[in-house]
């Protein structure tokens, strides 16, 4: 029997079954047509079935579908390869694939401590990450997210960090606001710096966690100070990388180089699961030199799929080609405007950014019950705690968008 994700499975017997997709709509075996308004957790960026991305995997498949990359390489990985290091924050020359965004953050976190070790510095292996973040489920990845139902089965064997709030209001926050955050920081990495390798952030938002928003001033300290105490930082860009805060990368906001960055989901565009870590020269210069040690062990079979990577190029293309930027900039005015029209005494915040659509209660059994009254009206959406929200895909036209976003305040309304 199949054994589904974050489930009790007590209570699973009979979930509904997608048997196609198009575009933005899923289909079910039932002849219930949905809207994915969460793009299959924030990957289908340019909807199911895509005729283009079909294609390009038909063709690279009729070539080979996957090779090793111990000791052979090949044209799709290394396309990709250099189409990251081209559209990613300048800096950032070296791509390190793997097959999921898990472990392309478990390479991160082994890159930095790794980087410190070969150049002498053994002491720096602690890693520091912020309060709700969520970077995974592998065990280290666990280990730099927020305490939280994710791994609570796992405290006591989990080897923390230091965790670090985030700055209070918002995208727009003063510089005033961000400075208590910026000096708990300091204060850390300051008493701390012998042993701390580096600080890990989702930038700008923070998905899994509840979605909270923060402002670009806060990452732009945060470089300051990883300058000047020695830790590398790493932006876990997983979920709002391609696009989804209305910049290629989150870290654009900032005009921040990270020393290390990840993507994933939306990479490949939800086809196939892939992921990919980027490091600057310093970082990868320390992995160098007459010592096989020095060398960065880490290999998972699957890594630099010849489909995936196919996939990936072809995704870029399409965002490239065409201007998915301003359709960002379109689906965020209309959240904005619809958002303006909903009230109720049970919302506890309003949050939007780019393609990302939040509205936070502040007791969640209000939306006990909401998934299944959204399938009933023709929509895929699936709150998190006291979080609705929506990310969907990037293709989705104003009155499908309007039409989810009527949902949610019919709902909300309806328990008012
Ligand atoms: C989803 C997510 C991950 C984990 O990616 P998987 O592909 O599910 O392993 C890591 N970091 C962030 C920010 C994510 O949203």
């Amino acid at each position: 029997m199949l054994w589904h994700p974050y489930t009790q499975m007590k209570h699973a017997s009979r979930l509904p079954k997608m048997v196609a997709g198009n575009g933005v709509m899923m289909e079910l075996e039932d002849g219930r047509k949905l809207i994915d308004g969460i793009s299959s957790w924030w990957s289908v960026i340019h909807g199911y079935n895509h005729p283009v991305l079909n294609a390009a995997l038909a063709k690279q498949a009729g070539k080979f579908a996957h090779v090793m990359l111990g000791g052979l390489t090949h044209e799709p990985a290394l396309q990709l390869a250099e189409a990251l290091v081209r559209i990613t924050p300048a800096g950032l020359n070296h791509v390190f694939f793997s097959d999921s965004g898990s472990i392309g953050v478990e390479v991160a976190l082994k890159t930095a401590i790794q980087h410190w070790k070969n150049l002498g510095h053994l002491g720096k292996t602690k890693i520091v990450s912020l309060k709700n973040g969520y970077h995974g489920d592998t065990f280290k990845a666990m280990e730099v997210s927020d305490d939280s139902d994710f791994s609570r089965a796992f405290a006591d064997v989990l080897h923390r960090g230091y965790i670090v709030d985030i700055p209070p209001g918002g995208f727009d926050a003063t510089a005033a606001d961000v400075q208590p955050a910026v000096d708990q920081l300091e204060q850390l990495f300051s008493s701390n710096s012998e042993r701390i390798a580096a600080f890990i952030v989702e930038p700008i938002v923070q998905c899994a966690g509840g979605f909270h928003i923060y402002s670009p001033l806060y990452l732009q300290a945060a470089r300051e100070l990883c300058n000047k105490y020695n830790v590398l930082l790493i932006f876990d860009e997983v979920a709002t990388g391609f696009g989804r805060t209305g910049k290629l990368f989150a870290a654009e906001h900032a005009g921040v180089t990270p020393d290390i960055m990840v993507v994933g989901k939306a990479l490949t565009a939800g086809y196939v699961g892939h992921a990919a870590t980027l490091s600057t020269d310093a970082v990868f210069n320390s992995f160098l030199g007459a010592d096989y040690e020095k060398a960065l062990m880490h290999g998972p079979t699957f890594m630099a799929n010849a489909l995936a990577c196919t996939v990936a190029l072809k995704s870029i293309e399409l965002i490239e080609q065409n201007d998915y930027l301003s359709k960002i900039t379109q689906i965020n005015a209309i959240i904005n405007r619809e958002f303006d029209t909903i009230s109720s005494p049970h919302i506890a915040g309003k949050r939007s950014i780019g393609a990302i659509g939040v509205i936070e209660v502040k007791d969640a059994t209000t939306l006990s019950g909401f998934k299944a009254f959204a399938m009933d009206e023709g929509v895929w959406l699936r709150p998190i705690g006291k979080v609705l929200y929506l990310m969907p895909p990037y293709i989705i036209e104003p009155d499908e968008l309007i039409s989810i976003i009527n949902l949610m305040r019919k709902w909300i309304n309806r328990s008012t």
